[in-house]
């Protein structure tokens, strides 16, 4: 029956306690480290109710089967763990910097082979994957809003490798499943930072993979990986991203239509030297005049968004993120990246143009 509804009516329906005169609406929060013996599960490292929750309804969403995990990098680790030592992973040259940072630290220690391509380049992309284990895509790219066409890619693996083509991932962070759900163009598992959209507060880390339902091979490993591996989300974190999750249509139509109010009123400011939106969700980039201490002036000058990193808030949040000294060299010294929160767009603009030099 869940199939037939809507994402939306899915996110606020699913993960619920079955209905029976005097439950209660919501799952409670699952403080126990261990079970009774006889049951399925002997051990929460194994499992717990409250993750289980949230897991049916990101499941549902992304079409497929999910797994939670302490935080969005032990999940992309979980991931880049289905890369066999001294195998090869091929990545876009701008994500996440903690997936640079990991793919850079595993290949220095010689535990695989990192190749980097073009994130919009489909046919780079193919040829890149020849003999590859994994394609660790991220679509649009953290922080410079690069789309990969994540269907043609996979229709390409296949024409050219058939059964030998590698495992694909995306990371569907800054997308969130309500824009797009990359199981269902082929990818065999999906990446989150739940930390972001889908808990929505900024206050707590989760993360969480997504398997494609004909890749129970995959899931069997990734969840083999997260019992033995340990980097397990703690129940009151899987409790608060589940509530998050409830409201993640109504948060994200209101920061999706907020970032292309500022999109046209960016584009063309003369303080502004490139604005990048990939067209769709809250996230967007811009350089502004002035370089390097000209993006750090309109950080340190805005008072209604705030200066921190993460996204996906209901706040506002506004960062130049070469502040980072993971941050790849070609990411532009004068590049913000602005994640649209839920406040009023006109306060958000009125403060984001006082700021501007
Ligand atoms: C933040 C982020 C991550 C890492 O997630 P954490 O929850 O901070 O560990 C991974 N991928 C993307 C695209 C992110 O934005």
């Amino acid at each position: 029956m869940h199939e037939q509804l809507a994402p939306a009516t899915r996110a606020v329906a699913l993960g619920r306690p079955p209905r029976e005169p005097g439950a209660p609406v919501n799952h409670g929060v699952a403080f126990t480290s261990t079970y009774v013996a006889g049951g399925e599960v002997s051990y929460a490292r194994t499992s717990n109710p409250t993750w289980e929750a949230l897991e049916e309804v990101l499941g549902s969403l992304e079409g497929g089967s999910a797994l939670t995990f302490a935080s969005g990098m032990a999940a992309v680790t979980a991931a880049v763990s289905l890369v066999p030592v001294g195998g090869v992973v091929v990545a876009p040259r701008h994500v996440y910097n903690g997936t640079t940072g990991l793919l850079d630290e595993m290949e220095r220690a010689g535990a695989l082979t990192a190749r980097r391509v073009d994130a919009e380049d489909t046919d780079a992309i193919v040829t890149a994957a020849e003999g590859a284990d994994v394609l660790l895509l991220e679509s649009p790219t953290n922080p410079m809003m690069e789309v990969t066409d994540v269907e043609a890619v996979v229709r390409g693996l296949r024409e050219r490798y058939a059964d030998a083509r590698p495992v694909v991932v995306c990371d569907n962070t800054f997308a969130t499943p309500l824009a797009q759900q990359p199981l269902a163009w082929g990818a065999d598992v999906v990446v989150h930072s739940a930390t972001k959209y889908l808990s929505g507060h900024s206050d707590t880390l989760l993360g969480a993979t997504v398997v494609a339902p004909e890749r129970a091979d995959l899931l069997e490993r990734l969840h083999t990986h997260r019992n033995l591996h340990g980097a397990i989300p703690g129940p009151m974190e899987a409790w608060l991203v589940l509530r998050g999750i409830r409201t993640l249509h109504l948060r994200l139509e209101r920061a999706q239509a907020t970032a292309r109010e500022l999109v046209a009123r960016l584009d063309g400011h003369p303080a502004v030297e490139r604005v990048r939106y990939p067209g769709f969700g809250g996230m967007l980039s811009v350089e502004v005049a002035g370089g390097e201490a000209g993006a750090e002036a309109v950080c340190a000058a805005v008072r209604l968004w705030t200066h921190s990193t993460s996204l996906g808030g209901v706040e506002s949040q506004i960062e130049r993120r070469r502040r980072h000294p993971l941050e790849v060299a070609t990411v532009p010294v004068n590049l913000l990246r602005l994640s649209a929160g839920v406040e009023d767009v006109e306060d958000l603009w009125a403060d984001l143009a006082q700021a501007l030099p």
